[in-house]
């Protein structure tokens, strides 16, 4: 029934706006979405065969209880739902919305492997935690016992953000310092909001205001409070800083105006939404509307940047990538949607140069071709020599991956130890640095990654904190 109203809804909206009964507004939209994402929620739930070896659990990070989950749907019995997914996830609805359930759980549903189709357990999930929201089950923490112990957590992305959650719980004194204007990191300033909606992040960081954390914004730790002021000041300290330089595109022409990195673009884009004023938005250089867009890259990144291109109103928007779909780093998901939505991917290509006397104008691009696996068995693209052309371009938006700052440099503190990929260095178990009662958690420790791992890292790493600071002093210096 609730089906059949949703598609009366969208069918006269579309088709016949003029026809559309009075009754029919968007507070009616609100009441049959509602219905309609009901019934297609307990429908999905119930098509779980709860086969006894939910390979589904097991290839979620954070090992959600999925079969009970659904089953608890499929009966109608959310509220007792929600409890079993947020036992193990801080943030059930931000998942449900954007972790790559291809690869994970629904990639490894049983039905799914025997070709009839996953079950949706990442939209189940987000029902089940936005219907907990509407009706107030989500709560502000309140802790049985306030304890003394403050911890210091650097970054308010999902890993710093899940830790915190978990620290409040146990009733420690939580700091969470960011440089942003506002917390949920990449989930804030980097997703785009077509996959995750701003309010979405925000009540998260509301809640967690109201659950007694503090939150010290517009503070850059290296220039505006050193490291060692922090440790000064907490018992213990959480780095979950994420990864932000960007990796540059090389060749002739590249400075010219008009050449931007994604996450600048996409920073500008979600702070629009925000209704923020944003100069290199509304001056233009940061906005698609009316350009040609070139994006290089074939990551998740890459994806996000093209999807908002064409929201932005781009004339065209071309991706270039140097292997072929197949081969592509991003999911192809994803990619199906950018498709679908009239981005044109240009596989097996790569940028030389760049056209244009100050501002670009096109691309020089060279075709490639898949040669010999490498070390890791995956095919290495090689140039076909002689087939270059000029793409033309008024916005060129490079996406080429993240790498980790040097914090060691950066902070002073050059006995932090860190990998030779200059990620820090943390046990995988405790997520314990070189530094006594500095731990670290999330894309900082594993390179650029997923938020369903930040999160599951920020919680390990809650857990580990209150481990050392239950430790006798003595034993906690060492
Ligand atoms: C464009 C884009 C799209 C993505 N899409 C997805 C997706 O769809 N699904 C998915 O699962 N993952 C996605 N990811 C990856 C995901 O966002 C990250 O893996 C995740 O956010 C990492 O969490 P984190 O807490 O480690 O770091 P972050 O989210 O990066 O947060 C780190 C925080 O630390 C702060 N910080 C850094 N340095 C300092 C300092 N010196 N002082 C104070 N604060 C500091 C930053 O301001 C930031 O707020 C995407 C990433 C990008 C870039
Ligand atoms: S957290 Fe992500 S991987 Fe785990 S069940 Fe939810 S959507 Fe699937």
């Amino acid at each position: 029934m609730a089906k059949e109203r949703m598609l009366q809804f969208v069918t006269v909206n579309r088709e016949m706006p003029e026809k559309r009964p009075a009754t029919l507004r968007s507070q009616d939209f609100h009441e049959i979405y509602r219905d309609f994402a009901a019934q297609k929620a307990a429908e999905q739930a119930s098509r779980c065969s709860q086969c006894g070896v939910p390979y589904c659990q097991s290839h979620c990070p954070l090992h959600n209880n999925i079969p009970d989950w659904l089953r608890m749907t499929a009966e109608g019995r959310l509220q007792e739902a929600y409890e079993i997914s947020q036992a193990t996830n801080t943030f059930p609805e931000i998942c449900g919305r954007i972790c790559p359930q291809d690869r994970l759980c629904e990639g490894n549903c049983v039905i799914e492997q025997s070709g009839h189709g996953t079950v949706t357990i990442g939209s189940v999930e987000k029902y089940i935690t936005d219907t907990a929201w509407e009706n107030g089950w989500v709560k502000p923490v309140k802790p049985a016992v306030e304890r003394s112990e403050s911890v210091a957590i650097i970054g308010a992305g999902p890993g710093g953000l899940a830790a915190a959650d978990m620290l409040r719980r146990k009733g420690f004194q939580v700091t969470v310092y960011d440089r942003y204007d506002r917390a949920g990191g990449l989930l804030t300033y980097g997703i785009p909001g077509f996959k995750l909606e701003k309010p979405v992040v925000m009540q998260r960081v509301e809640q967690l205001e109201a659950s007694g954390v503090n939150f010290v914004m517009n503070c850059k730790v290296g220039e505006d409070l050193s490291f060692d002021a922090i440790r000064g000041q907490h018992d213990a300290v959480l780095i979950a800083t994420g990864v932000y330089k960007m990796r540059d595109v090389g060749g002739p022409g590249v400075g010219q105006k008009g050449i931007v990195q994604a996450l600048d673009y996409l920073t500008v884009s979600n702070r629009k939404s925000f209704g923020d004023e944003v100069e290199a938005y509304d001056n233009g250089d940061l906005n698609a509307a009316g350009k040609r867009v070139v994006v290089i890259g074939g990551g998740d990144t890459a994806m996000d940047c093209v999807r908002t291109a064409i929201r932005q109103g781009a004339t065209s928007v071309k991706c270039l990538y140097r292997r072929d779909k197949a081969n592509m780093p991003g999911s192809q998901r994803e990619t199906q949607n950018a498709e679908e939505e009239g981005v044109e991917f240009v596989w097996l290509t790569a940028p030389k140069a760049f056209t244009g006397n100050g501002a670009v104008e096109g691309v020089m691009v060279q075709r490639m071709r898949l040669g010999a696996p490498d070390a890791t068995g995956r095919q290495t693209p090689e140039i076909i020599e002689g087939a270059d052309y000029v793409e033309p371009a008024d916005l060129v938006i490079t996406a080429l991956g993240f790498e980790p700052e040097e914090l060691p440099t950066l902070w002073g503190v050059p006995e932090l130890a860190v990998t030779r990929w200059g990620t820090i260095k943390a046990d995988f178990r405790t997520h314990a640095t070189s530094l006594p009662g500095v731990f670290a958690a999330g894309d900082i420790v594993r390179g650029a990654s997923l938020v369903v791992w930040a999160i599951r890292d920020g919680r390990e790493a809650a857990d580990a904190i209150m481990d050392y600071l239950a430790q006798p002093a003595s034993v906690a210096a060492e």
